[in-house]
């Protein structure tokens, strides 16, 4: 469980950084190294030629609110800071509560969300809760800097290359009067989702709702969105008998099998935090 030897450097400029990831091949990015270094460690993957540590460039922290109502949070913002942020909290809920939902403290501590991004893990919580929220990457590296979509980068159309950094997220503004909610059924032994439901609800005047994003981790390779469901619940009132089955909700994709649960499973247990997750938004519901 030793790594080979490696170099380490903590650059305190975002151009330092992709300077050194240019000069050292077979370099990596460390951010919070929870994913990394454990990788290292049980040699999953081959030593790094040196880790460029992230932590000393003071940009890529921090939660930003602006006066339009969008949010910007930088690439080294750690999920217990997510999950605490009072902004957050009010206006983006199922992100503060997928940040919360893993379960151990010193990985909410130390885990970042530019880390859990690359690291594209299966039943990586915050993915769902960004798709919902259709936030953009801002990536940085030797040919500049880019945006691209969450959704191009969780889908796997969008691949980083090796000098480049994603150095914060920006997140539209949540309409005025809207809720929403991240529900979850972990692996017992990982903490990982096995299914887990981000969903963001706008309500119209009467009642139905007028828009409904929906996005599940753990039950694909990457997390999704799931555009049929969201079209069957638009228009219908949050306290209707749910009319949407295991089968509607998997139709369209092959869902995982694997030790912790069966396709089917994973189906009926996207179903069942749908219904949940759905009556937390509108219990959420805050008007600006
Ligand atoms: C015990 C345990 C339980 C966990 N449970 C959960 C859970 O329930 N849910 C969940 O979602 N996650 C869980 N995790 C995963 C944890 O949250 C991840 O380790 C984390 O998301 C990765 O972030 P990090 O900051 O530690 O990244 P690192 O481990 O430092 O890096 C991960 C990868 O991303 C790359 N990288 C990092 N930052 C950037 C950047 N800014 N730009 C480009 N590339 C970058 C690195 O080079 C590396 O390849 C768990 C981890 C552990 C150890």
């Amino acid at each position: 469980m030793i790594p080979a030897p490696f170099d380490y450097a903590a650059p305190t400029s975002l151009e330092e950084a992709v300077g050194l990831l240019n000069e050292h091949k077979g370099a990596r990015i460390l951010a919070g190294g929870h994913t990394l270094l454990n990788e290292m460690k049980i040699h999953y993957i081959d030593t790094p030629s040196m880790l460029v540590d992230l932590r000393r460039i003071p940009v890529l922290r921090g939660i930003k609110h602006a006066e339009d109502g969008t949010l910007r949070i930088g690439a080294m913002t750690t999920f217990a800071e997510i999950a605490s942020d009072q902004g957050i909290l009010k206006r983006y809920m199922a992100l503060a509560e997928a940040a919360n939902s893993t379960p151990d403290t010193p990985v909410r501590n130390w885990s970042t969300i530019g880390g859990n991004l690359a690291a594209s893990s299966v039943g990586a919580d915050l993915h769902a809760a960004i798709l919902t929220f259709e936030a953009t990457l801002n990536v940085f590296g030797r040919q500049g800097l880019r945006t691209i979509t969450a959704h191009d980068f969780i889908s796997g159309g969008f691949v980083l290359a090796a000098d480049e950094i994603i150095t914060s997220l920006d997140f539209p503004a949540t309409a005025q009067k809207s809720g929403s909610a991240y529900e979850k059924f972990k692996n017992r032994a990982s903490g990982y989702a096995v299914c887990g439901v981000a969903l963001y609800a706008v309500p119209a005047s009467d009642g139905t709702l007028r828009e409904c994003r929906v996005a599940v981790t753990g039950v694909t390779n990457h997390a999704i969105r799931l555009p049929h469901i969201e079209t069957i619940l638009q228009g219908k009132r949050p306290d209707e008998e749910l009319v949407i089955t295991p089968n509607m909700i998997s139709e369209e994709q092959d869902f995982i099998v694997d030790l912790a649960a069966s396709a089917e499973y994973r189906a009926y247990l996207t179903q069942v935090l749908i219904g949940r997750a759905l009556k937390q938004a509108i219990a959420e519901t805050t008007s600006l």
